[in-house]
């Protein structure tokens, strides 16, 4: 099967656009690993975007659960907290209740799916090779899906020591799932963080067992300019055009 993987779309619609653009008829399932609202401008067009899409998985994410009030929102830093609060305020209903109603963690086949760790599935960052390693015990199947940092990036688990090395995305050929216990980053759609503004996602075969990483521009100033109306702190309108 072919599956789009997406995470942290973060209420930026035109981001999500350019990537279900970008990959039109290239899958039959989509994956979603959290984070639909917040820091963006269009919350309701997204949850709802994603809620359309051909044989969906989704996650909650930390953002997601803050606007549920299922998390403090004091533990958010003051910009996330301004577009969080708005985000509460705008929702509609009806997609509320969907986000109220997914799990932020669950296993598919071969994978484990987690917004943020399979460890602390809302909270803890994945940022280096140490906290991978330790994550290695928190799943069973061979490879586990994560969000929430932003940057895409794979751990591979060694068999022969208790290490892993991390790898960057490869955007020239798409890298062979070999059984290897790996922990796969998609990146973000709306809010990427590793110095490319441009939307990041990936193509998962199964059935060749193949992770293709993609890279797609999309009107950046569009968002930015919705966000500039809607008086979202200036911090969160440079980022996403820079992609920090
Ligand atoms: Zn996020």
């Amino acid at each position: 099967m072919q599956i789009l993987v997406i995470s942290d779309i973060h209420a930026n619609h035109e981001a999500l656009e350019a990537v279900l653009h970008d990959s039109a008829g290239q899958y039959e399932a989509v994956w979603c690993l959290g984070d639909l609202v917040g820091y963006g401008p269009q919350p309701n067009e997204c949850v709802e975007r994603v809620k359309s899409l051909p044989g969906l998985t989704c996650l909650v994410g930390n953002h997601d659960k803050a606007v549920l009030g299922d998390l403090d929102i004091n533990s958010f830093n003051n910009d996330a907290r301004i577009a969080l609060e708005w985000t509460y305020h705008n929702l509609t209903p009806d997609n509320f209740n969907y986000l109220h109603s997914l799990p932020s963690i669950t296993e598919v086949g071969a994978f484990t799916l987690a917004h943020a760790s399979p460890r602390q599935p809302i909270w803890e960052y994945i940022l280096n090779r140490m906290i991978a390693r330790e994550n290695f015990a928190f799943f069973y199947s061979p490879y586990c899906l994560v969000g929430h940092t932003h940057v895409p990036v794979v751990f591979r688990e060694s068999e022969l020591s208790d290490e892993c090395d991390e790898a960057l995305p490869d955007y020239t050929a798409p890298m062979k799932l070999n059984h290897q216990r790996m922990i796969i980053n998609p990146g973000s759609v709306g809010q990427p963080r590793d110095n490319n503004p441009f939307s990041s996602y990936a193509l998962l075969d199964t059935d060749h067992g193949t992770w293709k990483y993609r890279r797609v521009p999309y009107n950046v100033e569009n968002t930015q300019r919705q966000m500039r109306y809607l008086g979202f702190p200036e911090r969160l309108i440079t980022r996403i055009a820079q992609g920090w």
